[in-house]
């Protein structure tokens, strides 16, 4: 616990209040969450912690073709509601299961496994595999501002982002085809364990054809990451004829750092082996 200097812990019940007191150039003030992440991580220096779990921000709705996954919904919430059962057969549910034990999964939440994308995070994998779009409000010149950004492009931008002091408030989900099938794939030491590499693929086969292919993948990058020339690769095709050339293509420029959990040549060699296993159980 690093919490040493902490003088302020605020529990605004508005958006635009929360984002005001985030964006305080003094004291040093950061959102938390399930604050799972902020009370093991959080640097000595932080002076104001901003509670966003009076915002009304934790519903999992559906709403027509979209599902509406509240930021500060906890991970366990996620999998006790139908869109953890349901969404993508069953896959969000069981990449949030994988995040941690159930006493973590009670506190942490969606936006701040979002918002800390660990490198192998099976639940940012899932999202992005899933095409999650985030809603990421921030303040401008005192007035709320709403964007609409997708996970993959805030991945990119997420320490900009964060360090601006925007606030996640929602994931939207499209709800898929009823042809859609998705699969999560992994590797860890122990059955129950964080995995070293995870695969999460999606496609919608029809007549043995498919479409909308995704692949992502956790644990080969500095966060989870789209392998699109191999999505690409398999658009409009028949997956069993075409997966090892667009594995060897879409993997090619894999550059995952070593580490004790995994050497670099076996990241990329599990990122081939679970790529292919989640890409085949969605096509068969
Ligand atoms: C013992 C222990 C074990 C852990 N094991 C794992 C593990 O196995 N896998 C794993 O992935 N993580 C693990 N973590 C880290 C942590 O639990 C996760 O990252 C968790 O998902 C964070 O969620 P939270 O709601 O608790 O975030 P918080 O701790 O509240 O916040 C985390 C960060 O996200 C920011 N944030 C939170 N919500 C938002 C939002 N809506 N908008 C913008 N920024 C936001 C905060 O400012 C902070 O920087 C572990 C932590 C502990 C203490």
């Amino acid at each position: 616990m690093s919490l040493s200097n902490l003088q302020e812990y605020l529990r605004p019940t508005h958006l635009e209040e929360a984002l005001r007191l985030i964006g305080r150039a003094s004291p040093r003030s950061r959102i938390v969450a399930g604050g799972t992440w902020v009370s093991a991580e959080t640097p000595r220096d932080l002076e104001a912690v901003v509670d966003i779990g009076g915002l009304a921000l934790n519903a999992i709705t559906l709403e027509g073709a979209f599902w509406r996954l509240g930021a500060t919904a906890s991970l366990q919430a996620l999998i006790e509601s139908p869109a953890g059962t349901t969404l993508c057969n069953g896959v969000l549910g069981e990449a949030a299961m994988a995040m941690a034990g159930r006493s973590l999964r009670n506190r942490a939440t969606l936006g701040g496994a979002i918002a800390t994308a660990d490198s192998v995070s099976p639940l940012v994998t899932a999202l992005l595999a899933c095409d999650a779009e985030l809603s990421v409000a921030t303040l401008k010149n005192d007035d709320l501002v709403m964007k609409r950004v997708g996970l993959r492009a805030f991945l990119g931008y997420r320490a900009n982002l964060l360090e601006e002091g925007a606030l996640i408030t929602d994931i939207r989900l499209g709800v898929p085809s009823a042809d859609s099938r998705a699969a999560y794939e992994r590797v860890a030491r122990t059955p129950r364990d964080y995995p070293i590499v995870c695969a999460v693929a999606r496609c919608a086969t029809r007549d043995g054809i498919a479409g909308n292919v995704r692949l992502a993948l956790g644990g080969v990058a500095a966060a989870p990451i789209r392998i699109e020339l191999a999505e690409f690769g398999l658009e409009k095709k028949r997956i069993a004829d075409h997966i090892e050339h667009a594995l060897g293509h879409g993997l090619e420029g894999l550059a995952p750092a070593g580490d004790w959990l995994g050497s670099a040549d076996y990241r990329r060699a599990m990122a081939r082996e679970l790529s292919l296993r989640a890409l085949m159980r969605c096509a068969t």
